[in-house]
């Protein structure tokens, strides 16, 4: 059985790293203050697909807003893939936090974008 390709295949593009802005250090020296970036490998860039949206859990900022390790929703690369046409998540509001949890894990729905395909 072949498998059936999308036809709309969003490409993969290069962002900065959130996690440690573009820099490709560890930004919390959680190993060695000469250990890279364990999201981007130490390059500093990130291969995200597009579309894309700035990752509501964190910020945007690839580091889990409850401990100081990566953010589980975008893995911190700080965006997350979205179909387009978006609309804002109506479980989180936006927030892309599980309303009903603790808010420590991104939204099951949106998986912590904040946004879904609509
Ligand atoms: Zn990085
Ligand atoms: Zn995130
Ligand atoms: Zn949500």
């Amino acid at each position: 059985m072949a498998r059936k390709t999308t036809a709309r295949e969003g490409k993969q593009v290069e962002v900065r790293c959130a996690f440690c802005q573009g820099t490709g250090k560890d930004p919390f020296r959680l190993l060695s203050p000469l250990s890279a970036c364990g999201v981007c490998g130490g390059n500093g860039k990130v291969l995200v697909k597009e579309p894309h949206v700035p990752c509501a859990f964190c910020g945007g900022t690839g580091i889990h807003p409850r401990s100081r390790l990566t953010c589980t929703a975008c893995m911190g690369k700080g965006v997350i893939h979205v179909e387009e046409p978006t609309q804002t998540c109506p479980v989180c509001h936006g927030r892309g936090m599980d309303p009903a949890g603790d808010l420590a894990l991104p939204c099951t729905t949106c998986g912590g974008a904040g946004v879904v395909a609509a």
